[in-house]
């Protein structure tokens, strides 16, 4: 979400003649996107704002801009802590200077390969440890037709893959008047000559309709790839956590996907040290992750996050150097997991959208979105081709074309 405004924000002052620079010390207008979803995050944030009173000090001249989930409604009391900074805005909004630019008038001439198109802000299932629904609202869906005006728009100047992003994309269309779903939109995307791929993110578990999965299998664009965060493996947790489904629900879905969705890539979210985990809690997740053998999983240890159901009510009770054990555990198990799913790619020539390169190799992505590298001469951006793949390891693929 804060890539796809990050990339709004950099093509709205684009438009206003501001050119990107690679260092905030050179910056006549230094713009910080937010995120607060961890205490570690929000730390960041607090670190780079005093690097940027220091810079401030040096160069008056320069305007500072804060956005994302670090503006909370008292944004009197944030103006008072922080007064170096110029403005404040809220997450989505845009500032007075550049509000009266329409959406679509507001791209960027060459936008990437692969963009990140907002389809919902906010979030309206309260999950006890999350700050997001404070911070960024009550579900508020973006009506059907502008968004395909927008990738209409940026096909027609180069994009060759759509990520339709939202905290929870199942939810969406339920607060618009004709009431489409993401089935809905995926079809009307589907249409769209020159996109090659679409793929969304993220869906909850409880949401996730047998529309919706059997839509991923028929339309030729969407790519087989879901991130369904689960969270934890322990029924218990996850009523702790208000999550909504039980852990048979959610393994009954992800056998649902499977069938209806052959070779799907399955990725999720898990958080570990939640209060009151016990170590045989935490052993149901990983029991879990053995058996769903994931693709990728993003693991967090719990952070408090105030105002939150679990910052409240609940105890942070398990140790730092516990939290980090059991991080660790996951991080180790994942990586044998990956190796081995990653390992069975050997030898296969796969579909590679390109998105760019690094030092002298291309890089792009299968459909089942995993990275891979391969050298060759010439300009193959936004290109789509079969590359065979030569070596592998847990985050990344080496390939060849010849
Ligand atoms: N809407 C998505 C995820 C949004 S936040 C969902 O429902 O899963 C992204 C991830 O951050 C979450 O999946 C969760 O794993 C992690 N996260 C959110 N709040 C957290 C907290 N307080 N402590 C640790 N991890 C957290
Ligand atoms: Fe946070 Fe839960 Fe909403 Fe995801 S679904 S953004 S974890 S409240």
């Amino acid at each position: 979400m804060n890539k796809a405004e990050s990339e709004r924000l950099g093509s709205l002052l684009e438009q206003r003649g501001y050119r990107a620079v690679s260092t905030a010390e050179t910056a006549d207008l230094v713009i910080l996107n937010t995120c607060v979803i961890r205490e570690s995050a929000e730390n960041k944030v607090v670190n780079k704002l005093h690097v940027l009173r220091r810079l401030k000090k040096m160069r008056p001249g320069m305007q500072i801009a804060v956005t994302g989930c670090f503006v909370d409604v008292d944004e009197a009391g944030l103006k008072r802590k922080y007064p170096q900074v110029d403005y404040f805005f809220k997450a989505g909004d845009l500032p007075g200077w550049i509000e009266n630019i329409s959406p679509v008038e507001t791209l960027a001439q060459h936008p990437p390969v692969s963009v990140y198109v907002p389809i919902i802000q906010g979030c309206d299932n309260f999950c006890s440890y999350c700050i997001v629904p404070y911070r960024r609202g009550r579900e508020h869906s973006r009506p059907m037709d502008e968004i395909l005006r927008e990738i209409r728009l940026l096909a027609s100047r180069g994009a060759k893959e759509i990520i339709l992003v939202g905290q929870n994309v199942d939810s969406y269309g339920k607060d618009l008047p004709e009431k489409p779903d993401l089935a809905d939109l995926l079809t009307e995307v589907n249409r769209i000559d020159d996109i090659l791929r679409i793929r969304f993110l993220t869906s909850h578990p409880k949401d996730m309709s047998q529309k919706l999965i059997e839509q991923i299998a028929g339309l030729n664009r969407v790519c087989a790839h879901i991130n369904l965060p689960v969270q934890s493996g322990d029924n218990e947790i996850l009523g702790l956590m208000k999550r909504g489904y039980t852990i048979e629900q959610y393994r009954a879905l992800v056998a649902r996907i499977r069938r209806s969705v052959p070779g799907v890539a399955l990725t999720t979210d898990v958080i570990v040290g939640f209060p009151t985990e016990t170590e045989e809690q935490f052993q149901s997740t990983v029991a879990l992750l053995r058996a769903v053998r994931f693709d990728a999983v993003h693991v967090a240890c719990y952070s408090p996050r105030s105002g939150t159901y679990a910052a409240e009510h609940l105890p942070d009770d398990i140790p730092a150097e516990e939290k980090s054990r059991r991080l660790k555990t996951v991080e180790i198990l994942q990586e044998e997991i990956a190796t081995d799913i990653n390992a069975k790619l050997s030898g296969l020539k796969l579909a590679i959208l390109v998105d760019g390169s690094t030092k002298s190799k291309w890089h792009g992505r299968t459909r089942s979105d995993k990275l891979v590298f391969f050298s060759a001469p010439g300009d193959y951006t936004g290109r789509e081709l079969e590359v065979r793949i030569d070596r592998t390891g847990p985050w990344s693929l080496q390939g060849s074309i010849t």
